[in-house]
């Protein structure tokens, strides 16, 4: 989501005069796009700060010239006033809801007289109203964000904090966009929410459209040939949306939900409201009508209170859903969460031994997925050239990374059939088929 915003922040100041530069050494403003999901994130933020402090303004103003400096994103929102105290040179401190109003910050930037900025309200008009502005060219394959904020409050988690009460985007602002990224040459959209699931809005027809019935919408659009989403929550999965996979030949066989742990006790803890038990009930229907579907995950280990017996369940359930790929991380303290003054916390030692365990089995899944795909033909997406001369990066529908050769001078934003030959951890590696039956 922050790669979404931070491209709508490139859009917005577009019309100013402002251009991306991939280095910020010369740059006339500095947007540092933040996370606050987990600690590391958080520190990440100050070390960087430290950094354009060092690198860029100070040498800057040595030699008479100015940059703008701004924090953006949840950092932002839950540290400004922190921020502002323990980095006074910073001129804009913005909250992930009101970065629409970044044009007129920067206009009121006084580098002489060091008049910082700070904003970071939740606005009674969605900042989405404020976005509809030219686009700066994109990757084939780009981000559209339908819904922000989240009413769910796990124990464990600051984004009902930084990024506010839930939030559906209407209908219509969706598909608008959907049809500027199409014209700009993008030919896969990845429609983004904290709880992309919960989506929902009045439809034409005077009824609550949900995800599904978005997708299908979307899928109308000529020239739209990959539709994926993400990230889902296990109790706003419903039937339309599960028949979409089945039904939606553009929606991409990919899901990626997270569950957190194998435990009921620790869901319960977690406040997820849901069980291990519904969980698997879930993906067992996706997989009825979507057989082939890959599966990804979300797992947090060393939660407060997680005991030996909880992990093992968390083992167990990650060994019998066989995820294609999956994400897990170590439960990292956020001050504010009402598991951060929990008195059951778990040492750092066991944390790092159960991530260990439960990484190793997702290391292994994920290899298995990989190695299934060799010698079959998959359609992938071209997203970018590799690193090596004439090879390129592409997508595959099950989320894949495939690396291939052409001496093809741009078959960026191409979809091409390429036999797989080798499968790695992270990747794929094929031969573009019969180069002469494929329009490149
Ligand atoms: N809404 C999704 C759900 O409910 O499953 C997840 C979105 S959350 C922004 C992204 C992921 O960050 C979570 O699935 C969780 O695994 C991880 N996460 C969130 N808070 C965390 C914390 N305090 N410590 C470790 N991981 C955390
Ligand atoms: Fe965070 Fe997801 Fe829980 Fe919402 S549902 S509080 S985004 S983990």
């Amino acid at each position: 989501m922050n790669f979404y915003d931070s491209e709508k922040m490139a859009d917005l100041l577009k019309p100013h005069g402002y251009e991306i530069d991939i280095c910020a050494d010369n740059a006339d403003l500095i947007v540092l796009n933040t996370c606050h999901i987990r600690e590391k994130a958080v520190e990440k933020t100050y070390s960087e700060l430290g950094r354009i402090r060092d690198q860029v303004k100070n040498r800057k103003e040595k030699t008479g010239k100015q940059s703008i400096v701004a924090v953006a994103g949840c950092v932002a929102q839950a540290q400004g006033k922190e921020i502002m105290k323990r980095s006074p040179w910073v001129d804009i401190v913005v909250g992930p809801q009101s970065y629409q109003n970044l044009p007129e910050l920067i206009a009121k930037v006084d580098p002489i007289k060091k008049n910082n900025q700070i904003n970071i309200d939740f606005p009674t008009i969605p900042k989405f109203d404020y976005l509809e502005s030219e686009m700066n060219k994109r990757e084939p394959s780009a981000f559209l964000t339908i819904q922000e904020g989240c009413d769910k409050f796990c124990a464990f988690c600051v984004v009902p904090y930084t990024r506010g009460a839930e939030y559906s985007r209407p209908i219509k602002s969706i598909l608008d966009e959907a049809k500027k990224l199409i014209d700009i040459g993008v030919k896969e959209i990845t429609l983004l929410g904290q709880n992309v699931n919960a989506w929902s809005y009045e439809g034409r027809d005077n009824k609550i459209w949900g995800l599904g019935r978005l997708i299908a919408e979307l899928a109308k659009l000529k020239g739209l040939k990959f539709i994926r989403y993400t990230t889902s929550h296990p109790l706003d999965m419903d039937l339309e949306l599960i028949e979409a996979h089945r039904d939606i030949s553009k929606l991409m066989p990919y899901l990626h939900l997270p569950v957190q742990s194998g435990s009921d006790n620790i869901l319960k803890l977690m406040n997820r409201k849901h069980t291990a038990k519904d969980y698997r009930k879930v993906i067992e229907k996706v997989r009825d009508f979507k057989p082939d579907i890959a599966i990804s995950g979300d797992f947090i280990v060393g939660f407060p209170g997680e005991t030996d017996k909880d992990h093992q369940e968390t083992l167990n359930l990650i060994k019998e859903i066989q995820y294609s790929q999956a994400y897990s991380f170590k439960y990292s303290v956020r001050p504010g969460t009402p598991a951060a003054i929990s008195y059951n916390q778990v040492n750092e030692e066991v944390k790092s031994k159960r991530l260990y365990e439960v990484q190793e089995i997702l290391r292994e899944q994920q290899l298995k997925f990989n190695l299934k795909s060799i010698n079959s033909a998959i359609k992938v997406l071209v997203l970018r050239n590799g690193k090596k001369s004439n090879q390129y990066l592409g997508r595959s529908p099950f989320n894949q990374s495939v690396y291939f050769s052409s001496g093809h001078k741009n078959l960026i934003g191409s979809t091409i059939d390429i036999n797989i030959s080798e499968a790695f951890q992270n990747s794929l590696t094929g031969k573009i088929i019969n180069t002469n039956n494929q329009k490149l």
